[in-house]
């Protein structure tokens, strides 16, 4: 913000009043709600503080490379953040650098919007045996997250198994079993393009608990990876006893997708010869029991059992039982992709068992009713599930919330904003022009590497660039 602006802001802030917002994390959750507040209210202030130094969240180091498209949302936050009223000030971690209480000292509204950055784990034997990964820091390591920059992912063996069915155990699939070449295009790392390169892997295991008719990835998802070259989707036939005769009566999209794992069923059953170099094979019904490790606690396969499903009716509300009966995969490398969870940044907040800030409909209860009030949007309110689709609809619901909160604020209350919250600071911040900087940077080193870009994976570097 120009010094002109910042001065004219505070001289409102003692007069009329802007309400000043504070924004923790700048992901999409994060930024549609600045959209929606400073479309709804004119005179605000909004300040979106990020951990990291660079924005977008997810976008940026969940969504999978060879998605360019979904990334395309990058261009209309980029419009929000160079707004006057709003600011983003990157490199400063709430609940570290800054705490909560101090944020709702010095603003009128805190948004929480910190998303999900933990993995649920499995709590079975030996899930800490080498080449056992979560999928959160795999996706980490091919994105560039500095912090999974050097995940130690071995992918010598011929075998790998995704635990989970969701859209990022495909994505995870996909990533493995995808020809180099058209990786090669895409914004992922290097370092992740070098290993994929000398990759061994030809068969990937997607291991669900339940059956097809419970899935959770999505059609588009399943049929990118049903068009996959060199790569063929091999069905278990015994897994879908009885799934014809209920496709009929089943809603839309379910119906859609059952369709589609049926229809690829059948043409594999046609094949007269497989002549693709890569397998992947979903497997339904299955519950790791645990991993089986070798001398050196390398992981090389995994105890299944079976299980049964329960209930009738609805498909999504069956209940899944594990039998005694047991089966063994071998392999020698396994991800674990079975969610996201949240974590707390403040003894305030009370963390719920889905994974998610304890909120309702947004709003945070606190017993501090002098401080700000506090806000939680995206998968930190609404747990960790979700396209980008869901959590701007959320952002927007909550946004309108908070505004017709700001718009009873009592004219007494001025707040300093972050021209206060900078006095505690002891870290160096990333503004928005910073930021350009480094994106400048990363969008050069890839034309050079035939990419669209190169991402920096060290925070130093970041830092550097910005502040050239
Ligand atoms: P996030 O995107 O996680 O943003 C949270 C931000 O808060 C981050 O920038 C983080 O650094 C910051 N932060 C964390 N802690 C702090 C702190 N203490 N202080 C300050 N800042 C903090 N959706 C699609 O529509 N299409 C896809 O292809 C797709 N692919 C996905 C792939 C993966 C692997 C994953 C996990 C999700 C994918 N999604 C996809 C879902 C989509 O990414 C989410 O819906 C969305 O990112 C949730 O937004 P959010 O703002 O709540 O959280």
């Amino acid at each position: 913000m120009s010094t002109k602006l910042r001065m004219f802001t505070r001289m409102m802030s003692s007069s009329t009043r802007v309400p000043q917002v504070c924004i923790v994390g700048a992901g999409p959750a994060g930024f549609y709600a600045a959209m929606r507040l400073t479309k709804k209210l004119a005179n605000v202030h909004v300040d979106i503080i990020e951990k990291l130094p660079v924005p977008f969240g997810l976008i940026r180091y969940g969504v999978a490379p060879d998605h360019p498209e979904v990334k395309n949302v990058i261009n209309q936050f980029t419009k929000v953040a160079q707004q006057d009223n709003v600011n983003f000030y990157g490199n400063i971690t709430v609940g570290k650098d800054v705490t909560l209480p101090q944020l709702r000292q010095n603003y009128d509204a805190v948004l929480l919007t910190y998303g999900a950055e933990e993995d649920k784990e499995l709590g079975i034997q030996n899930e800490d045996a080498r080449n056992v990964i979560a999928a959160r820091n795999f996706v980490g390591w091919y994105n560039g997250l500095p912090s999974d920059k050097d995940l130690q992912v071995d992918l010598s063996n011929d075998t790998a198994a995704v635990l989970g069915q969701g859209n990022v155990a495909l994505d995870v699939a996909r990533i493995l079993l995808s020809p180099i070449d058209k990786l090669k295009k895409t914004d992922i790392t290097q370092h992740a393009l070098d290993a994929l390169a000398e990759s061994k892997i030809r068969n990937l295991y997607l291991i669900g608990r339940r059956g097809p008719l419970q899935v959770a990835f999505t059609i588009k998802e399943l049929r990118e990876q049903l068009k996959m070259k060199d790569c063929s989707t091999i069905w278990r036939e015994s897994d879908f006893a009885g799934v014809a005769d209920v496709v009929a009566n089943l809603p839309r999209p379910r119906k859609r997708l059952t369709e589609l794992m049926l229809k690829s069923l059948e043409e594999n059953k046609l094949k007269k010869e497989d002549t693709n170099s890569k397998r992947l094979y979903p497997i339904f019904l299955r519950s790791p029991n645990k991993f089986i490790t070798d001398k050196d606690n390398v992981v090389k396969g995994i105890e299944l059992f079976e299980n049964r499903l329960y209930g009738k009716g609805n498909v999504e509300e069956q209940k899944c039982v594990s039998t005694n009966e047991m089966e063994l995969l071998d392999c020698g490398l396994a991800l674990r992709s079975i969610g996201y969870k949240s974590v707390s940044i403040d003894e305030e907040l009370e963390l719920l068992p889905q994974g998610m800030v304890n909120n309702d409909k947004g709003r945070i209860w606190d017993a501090h009713p002098r401080l700000a009030k506090m806000y939680a949007a995206g998968w930190l309110g609404t747990g960790p599930v979700g396209v980008i689709l869901h959590t701007m609809g959320n952002a927007f619901q909550v946004a309108n919330m908070m505004y017709e909160d700001l718009s009873k604020l009592p004219r007494s209350r001025a707040r300093g904003g972050f021209e206060e919250i900078k006095r505690i600071l002891r870290n160096e911040i990333v503004d928005w022009e910073g930021w350009s900087k480094i994106d400048r940077y990363e969008i050069e080193q890839g034309k050079k590497m035939g990419k669209p870009r190169e991402k920096i994976c060290d925070i130093g570097k970041m830092m550097e660039i910005a502040y050239s």
